[in-house]
């Protein structure tokens, strides 16, 4: 073995085998594998083997189609057969609510390059005659599923990585990752130690105890999963070719063949987290006991709809575990708070996932950033609020929940409340329907009581309309209030500070006292992020953005941080607060301030240190809702005291609370997009419009200026736009297709209703050339195409006079 190497991958399952390939071919050839026992020796050899292409979030589903095409390409470079059988899938609906949710998944495919497409039931119990399609609504076609053998796909993977000049050590356990000065990793293994470049935690069902050598604590939890293997079934035997791959959501199973007979797996609600404290050292290639009762219920369920099942004998029962992250996604990239240590773990679907996974941790480690948004799989997705604890709860519940729908407007249980603000009880008496955003609770929008808070899951208008619809008439006519601690907030300090935000920020840095929004780029000028920063002393920033990025804007700041001169810190927790928005939000806060207030001394983008209902803040005016508005961050401590004074003084002015779905609906109607969805890696400034808020002329030549340049001078090739989409009692969410004379050109990021114009809205990218004033376009919402029209100019208030006012 030798002593040197850029990167160690710790783990020889699919998803290490499947890293060390793609850092191989794209030219890291100095890489190491280290297994512990043999290749596949934790959940990768029990595994079902099922592909299929199907994930609710369009990049991972993309990646998911690469990883199964991939197999052809592994199998020819290795000459290791995979045992590929692509007989097609399929995809069953017994309720109307699952049919929308196909219609869902066949318009994303419209633009993703896949061929999903509906076929008729009698078409479906051709391709898999053990179905009783009376017990069906609609079936989905998907031509590439269909499944492979997991041990042979892992060695290919290992083989080719072999071909490009990696080296495997089988047999040889990491000890110790320890940190070195450099930022490299001293890698102890009982077979000796390797001095790294980087590292990769490719752990799997051991993920938890590798990342506790480097002293973290990883959000993952292995569950036990059962399928089962049945003797010959006689429908099987007769169908002459190989039966189609079956998902059947309300009947809890998938199947595929297995021989003559079938193989079928389900994803029980009364399921096991298996090995809380932790995976025994020892486990190798085990089974766990199977446990048949937990099952009955639902194997009951799939028997009545494929009734060939219930008389087929049982040849072998499979329980083994897998790793589960808390929303069944991977979690993926550099690992924040340390160097060169990266993550490819809580991969519960490593032969549908693992070459995508691949793939984006091998260009993100020798490029700089992945090709593709990994936002869905990104490791800084969770933060501290993410214990051990916290993942086994989300875990199972992912795991329980793997067949039942959630819809878009729908939060999850599980959880839930642990982490709160000193106003949660208050607003929660409100009558607040709470939603979670990074571990934090947040109001969502008021019902009249807390007995009544309750939103029903739904793709269509909920019972939330009319409330939002009068929160955004109490902001847009009077005053509203709404909690900001979840919004993060930044700090950056000291004598390099400025030239340190300079190199980062796409913008001109503010004055002192003053806001300036910036877009983040990165080398290549994608998007990165898009911050407000504020200039509070000669040597001091605060930097407001999207709660859920806060980590992943962390390990940006903290990646380019320069030797000394500059400290940054993460002050989302620290720092919680209120906006107030409105015609009358001045006159409230003259009440609470001893400050000049007035549009002169308090001007739109002003920032200040003061005091507002006694307790010190940091006031700014600024407001998402379009609206005259003020944000007011304090300490969480004081933030009670906040609220009492907005309470009392705001009574008469008709003050009235409101929650993050008016707040989406206003920035609809002032043509603004948001962070994660309209705004992210997978555009640039220019195709977003951010590209407004760059100086290119500014002395300091910024991170992505060349890029963003060379795409100013050629124009970018998309465009995001706003439409007004003629809807009945359904709004996008995201997600879905535009089409242009009949053809699909381009997709929704962002929608909904916005309440104080009246409309539908769509936020969606389209190529250049077709954006005109006038253009239409259609939107496919549920199965049915609707017109969406162009509207370039805000639909309220288009000059900005309110919040300039
Ligand atoms: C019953 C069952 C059915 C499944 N069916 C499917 C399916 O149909 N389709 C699908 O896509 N997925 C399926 N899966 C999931 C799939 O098996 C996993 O997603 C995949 O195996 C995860 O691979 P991995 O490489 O992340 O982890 P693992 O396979 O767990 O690999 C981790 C490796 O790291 C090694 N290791 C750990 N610690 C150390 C150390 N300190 N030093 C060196 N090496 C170490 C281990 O020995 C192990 O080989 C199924 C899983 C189960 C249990």
């Amino acid at each position: 073995m030798k002593s040197h190497a850029r990167v160690v991958v710790v783990g020889g399952g699919v998803v290490g085998c499947s890293v060390l390939y793609h850092l191989a071919k794209m030219g890291w050839t100095d890489v190491v594998l280290l297994e512990r026992s043999e290749l596949t020796s934790g959940s990768s050899w029990h595994a079902a083997g099922v592909i299929h292409t199907i994930n609710s979030d369009p990049n991972i589903a993309r990646l998911q189609k690469y990883t199964i095409q991939l197999y052809d390409e592994i199998e020819e470079l290795s000459g290791q057969s995979v045992g590929t059988h692509r007989p097609g899938g399929i995809y069953l609906a017994s309720t109307p609510e699952r049919l929308d949710y196909l219609k869902q998944e066949r318009a994303k495919a419209r633009y993703m390059g896949l061929d999903t497409e509906f076929i008729t039931l009698k078409e479906a119990a051709e391709l898999n005659p053990l179905i009783d399609p009376s017990k069906y609504l609609g079936a989905l076609f998907e031509p590439v599923d269909g499944h492979i053998d997991p041990s042979g796909v892992t060695h290919a993977y290992a083989k080719s990585a072999r071909h490009y000049g990696a080296e495997v050590h089988c047999n040889t356990p990491v000890l110790e990752t320890n940190p070195r000065p450099d930022g490299g990793w001293e890698v102890v293994t009982s077979n000796g130690t390797i001095l790294a470049e980087h590292l990769v935690n490719a752990g799997g069902l051991w993920a938890r105890e590798v990342g506790r050598l480097a002293g973290i604590e990883l959000p993952l939890q292995p569950m036990e999963h059962h399928y089962l293997i049945t003797e010959t079934i006689p429908e099987v035997a007769a169908h002459g070719k190989e039966i189609a791959v079956t998902v059947d959501y309300e009947g809890n199973a998938y199947t595929r063949q297995e021989h003559q007979g079938v193989l079928i797996g389900t994803y029980e609600p009364a399921c096991k987290p298996w090995a809380v404290e932790g995976t025994p050292a020892d486990f190798g290639h085990e089974l766990l006991q199977p446990d048949i009762d937990r099952l009955a219920d639902r194997l009951e369920i799939a028997f009545e709809r494929m009734p060939a099942l219930a008389r087929a004998g049982i040849k072998d029962m499979i329980n083994g575990p897998f790793t589960f992250g808390p929303d069944g996604n991977p979690l993926i990239g550099p690992v924040p708070g340390l160097k060169n240590y990266w993550a490819a773990v809580g991969v519960m679907a490593g032969f549908c996932q693992g070459g995508g996974v691949g793939l984006c941790l091998a260009e993100w480690m020798i490029e700089g950033e992945p090709s593709v948004d990994v936002w869905g799989m990104d490791v800084a997705r969770f933060g501290e609020f993410a214990t051990p604890d916290y993942g086994t709860i989300k875990a199972a519940e992912n795991y329980s929940r793997r067949f039942i729908l959630t819809y878009p407007n729908e939060e999850l249980p599980a959880a839930r409340s642990r982490k709160t603000t000193a106003i949660y009880d208050r607003l929660v008496a409100k009558g607040a329907v709470m939603g979670a955003a990074f571990g934090l609770e947040h109001a969502l929008w008021f019902a009249e009581s807390p007995e009544t808070a309750e939103e029903t899951p739904t793709f269509r208008r909920s019972n939330a309309f009319p409330y939002v619809a009068e929160e955004c008439r109490a902001v847009r006519e009077g005053v509203g209030a709404i909690e900001i601690a979840n919004f993060a907030k930044h700090e950056i300090s000291g004598p390099g500070a400025e030239a340190f935000l300079d190199r980062l920020a796409a913008n001109r840095l503010p004055k002192q006292g003053r806001l300036a929004l910036t877009p983040l780029l990165t080398p290549k000028g994608r998007l990165y992020g898009d911050l407000t920063v504020a200039r509070l002393g000669d040597e001091s920033f605060a930097i407001f953005g999207s709660g859920a990025a806060q980590e992943m804007h962390r390990r940006w700041f903290e990646q380019h941080l320069p030797e000394s001169g500059v400290t940054y810190r993460n002050r989302s927790d620290e720092l919680h607060g209120i906006s107030i928005a409105g015609p009358h939000s001045r006159d409230l806060l003259a009440r609470i301030t001893r400050d000049d207030v007035s549009a002169e001394a308090f001007r739109f983008l002003d920032i200040r240190r003061t005091a507002v209902a006694g307790v010190p803040c940091l006031l700014a005016r600024v407001s998402f809702t379009g609206e005259l508005g003020y944000e007011i961050y304090c300490a969480p401590q004081y933030q009670l005291a906040l609220y009492q004074a907005i309470e009392r003084e705001g009574a008469d002015l008709g003050l009235k609370w409101f929650g993050a779905r008016a707040l989406m609906s206003m920035r609809l109607e002032k043509n603004w997009g948001v962070w994660t969805l309209d705004f992210r890696p997978d555009f640039t400034a220019a195709e977003s419009g951010l590209d407004a808020f760059i100086r290119f002329d500014k002395n300091t030549p910024f991170i992505g200026r060349e890029a963003a340049l060379a795409e100013r001078e050629r124009g970018p090739v998309k465009r995001l736009v706003t439409l007004l989409v003629e809807a009945d009692d359904v709004d996008v969410n995201r997600d879905e297709p535009l089409f242009h004379n009949g053809e699909c050109v381009g997709y929704v990021t962002s929608g909904g209703y916005a309440h104080t114009c009246g409309h539908s809205v769509a936020l969606g990218y389209v190529p250049s050339e077709l954006v005109t004033d006038e253009a239409v376009f259609e939107v496919e919402i549920l199965g049915e195409r609707r017109p969406a029209k162009m509207q370039p100019r805000p639909l309220y208030d288009p000059d900005g006079e309110r919040m300039r006012g």
